[in-house]
């Protein structure tokens, strides 16, 4: 298995390697270490490894973590990448720098009201259904662009609206594991186009379709078990 350093370094090769096959620069992706249900200590490992950006699905445990690292929080970017409750906006808005499963207005006007002074602006992507009925999670495709207009006319010191992400039905070969990625991308080159925008991130990819989702131009990719080991 190896260290959580040498397991970084190989998935760093395996963007790198896909960035070059897609033909996109291999500073274009950025790597999200997925550290939930992994200690403080395994975070530890890889910040002196040099992984700075980590994502976290579970509010309670993350803020935890967060508190226990507290030395290094300057140098470090916490994203939340599991499902948002209403009553848990106000921690998360306190705490974390980016969250990628906005799926409803009402939790980014409450990130909005409760984003403190002083803070940099909340970074947030709508996390969309792009494989329909079989998972619960995310706003449908028809819906997306309406969420996005509504999210964008929030207060610019507060929240950042910056792209889409998805957690597409595992599906095995490059092919299928492209179509839902691909879906993304599309949906989002159609929001920028219809409404004027310019969001710039693809949150897509994780350790078992991370090729698939650069291919289809994946901005930042999450990667847990191929960096910390099986859960
Ligand atoms: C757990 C998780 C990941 C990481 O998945 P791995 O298969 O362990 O790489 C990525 N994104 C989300 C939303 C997750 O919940």
């Amino acid at each position: 298995m190896g260290s959580i350093g040498s397991r970084l370094q190989e998935v760093k090769g395996r963007i790198e390697r896909a960035c070059l096959a897609a033909g996109r620069d291999e500073n274009s992706v950025t790597l999200l270490a997925v550290s939930k249900t992994f200690g403080a200590d395994a975070v530890r490992q890889a910040h002196a490894a040099g992984q700075r950006r980590f994502g976290e699905n579970y509010v309670q445990e993350a803020i935890a973590k967060i508190q226990a690292l507290a030395e290094l929080r300057t140098g470090l970017e916490w994203h939340l990448i599991g499902p948002l409750q209403s009553n848990k906006t106000r921690a998360v808005a306190e705490t974390f720098d980016w969250v990628h499963t906005v799926d409803r207005l009402k939790v980014a006007e409450r990130l909005a009201e409760q984003r403190p002074a002083g803070l940099a602006p909340l970074q947030l992507c709508l996390q969309v259904n792009v494989s329909g009925e079989a998972s619960k999670s995310g706003v449908a495709v028809a819906e997306a662009a309406a969420l996005a207009a509504a999210v964008t006319t929030l207060p610019r010191e507060k929240v950042c609206l910056r792209g889409l992400m998805a957690i597409p039905e595992p599906a095995t070969g490059p092919q299928a594991q492209r179509a839902p990625h691909r879906a993304l991308r599309e949906l989002l080159q159609a929001i920028n186009a219809q409404q004027g925008l310019a969001l710039d991130t693809l949150s897509m990819g994780m350790s078992t379709d991370l090729e698939a989702a650069v291919h289809e131009g994946a901005t930042i990719v999450r990667v847990g078990t191929a960096i910390f080991g099986t859960r």
